[in-house]
């Protein structure tokens, strides 16, 4: 089972050094369907990208939840590991 909180320590190169818990991923809605999941240091602001969604990624993260076959949901989610790589090195 994975935890459900998630302590981060803000260690980018603006970072303050602070140690948090991420308590809720907060979205934004970029062009094209694409979403930004995120959270912030609530010492520095410094924000930190958890991952970004596309349209096709949502669509798969539905049917990963209704998918009741073991091998099925591990390609699914290899497709969206892949699909999630590729958005996040064309964003930056
Ligand atoms: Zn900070």
């Amino acid at each position: 089972m994975p935890e459900k909180t998630m302590w981060v320590t803000c260690d980018a190169e603006a970072g303050c050094g602070h140690v948090f818990e991420v308590k809720e991923f907060k979205i934004k809605r970029l062009k094209q369907g694409i979403e930004k999941v995120y959270f912030r240091c609530p010492k520095c602001k410094h924000e930190y990208v958890a991952y970004f969604t596309n349209k096709k990624i949502r669509q798969l993260q539905r049917s990963l939840k209704v998918e009741q076959d073991e091998e099925k949901q591990e390609q699914i989610m290899q497709e969206i590991k892949d699909e999630m790589k590729w958005l996040s090195e064309n964003l930056r």
